[in-house]
């Protein structure tokens, strides 16, 4: 079956800085996928890829199997690519029900109506004639996907749905994803909070300075593999020798970083960090992950 987006191979720069350097990978439709990484790792410009917003230096996009290179972002959406960006966008004067129905403005047609939207985030019922300026960041963020959902995405791109909003309410956030996945939407989201991506997402892809560092399906990666995939031990970059050195993180920092992680007493291979204790992600368990960009390609 021909995934629903196929990265091939993708660099993209802003300006003189390079973000992504070679990137592939490949969503099935009907699937939750996580793309996690530290700040700074590429996820938003590679969202941005897709969606249109940034052009690729080189590589290529296919959505359902076309190549969307040279499709400008407001025909991505008329074709089913919606980007829920960072930092929510909203247009704070807006009504709540005026921001929602600025999603519709394609009339691309599908099952997500005003209705709809409510019966999702019930939350947001009452606020439907409040500016959008004057809510919490949690409402805020529940009328941002509103807003992505009333374009009637084949493919949702949510970034950084958890950034800055208490746990509880990125927990009401996500336990939307199931219904907004049995809609028949694909979703990719870009996430920090690694716990959180890993609890909801079929397959990860982890980002480590522009690359792909690790792929694999949450159930099947060791925590170890996805702490240092996302902190910085790039085995085998090509003509780049062995690895490529993170920063000075310990492990044990890596656990309070890595949100939703605890810290457990293994040993941890001294070669790679420093000398703190292994952080674990919950429900990360079992065979390691295919670590490295080798295993880019897989789908
Ligand atoms: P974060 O979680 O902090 O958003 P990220 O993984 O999404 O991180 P990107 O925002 O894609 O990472 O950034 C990748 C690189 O590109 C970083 O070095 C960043 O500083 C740089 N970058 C991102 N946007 C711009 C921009 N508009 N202009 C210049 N550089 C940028």
């Amino acid at each position: 079956m021909t995934p629903l987006l196929e990265v091939e191979g993708v660099d993209a720069h802003h300006g003189d800085l390079q973000a992504l350097f070679g990137v592939s990978l490949a969503v099935e439709e009907g699937r939750t996928v996580a793309v996690i990484g530290a700040n700074g790792a590429g996820k938003s410009t590679l969202l941005a890829v897709v969606a249109g917003a940034l052009p690729a230096t080189s590589g290529t996009v296919r959505f359902a199997g076309a190549d969307v290179a040279g499709v400008p972002g407001h025909r991505r959406v008329d074709e089913g690519i919606t980007l829920v960006p960072e930092g929510r966008r909203l247009f704070p004067s807006l009504s709540v029900e005026e921001n929602l129905l600025v999603g519709a403005f394609r009339n691309r047609p599908g099952p997500w109506t005003l209705e709809r939207v409510y019966d999702l985030f019930p939350l947001l019922r009452p606020l439907a004639a409040r500016a959008a300026g004057t809510l919490s960041g949690g409402e805020q963020q529940a009328v941002a996907i509103g807003r992505g959902l009333m374009s009637n995405p084949r493919l949702l791109l949510l970034d950084e749905v958890s950034l800055g909003l208490a746990p509880l309410v990125v927990q009401q956030l996500y336990a939307a994803l199931g219904t907004i996945v049995e809609s028949g939407c694909t979703v990719v989201v870009v996430e920090q909070d690694v716990g959180q991506a890993l609890g909801v997402a079929d397959q990860v892809w982890c980002l480590l300075e522009g690359r792909v560092s690790l792929s694999g399906v949450p159930a099947d990666l060791e925590a170890e593999a996805v702490t240092r995939a996302y902190f910085g031990v790039l085995a085998d970059r090509p003509g780049e020798g062995s690895s490529a050195q993170p920063a000075d993180v310990s492990l044990a920092a890596a656990a309070a970083i890595l949100p939703g992680t605890a810290v457990v007493d293994d040993a941890v291979d001294a070669g790679t960090t420093a000398d703190g204790p292994v952080g674990t992600v919950p429900g990360v368990a079992g065979a390691s992950g295919s670590a490295a960009g080798a295993d880019a390609g897989q789908g």
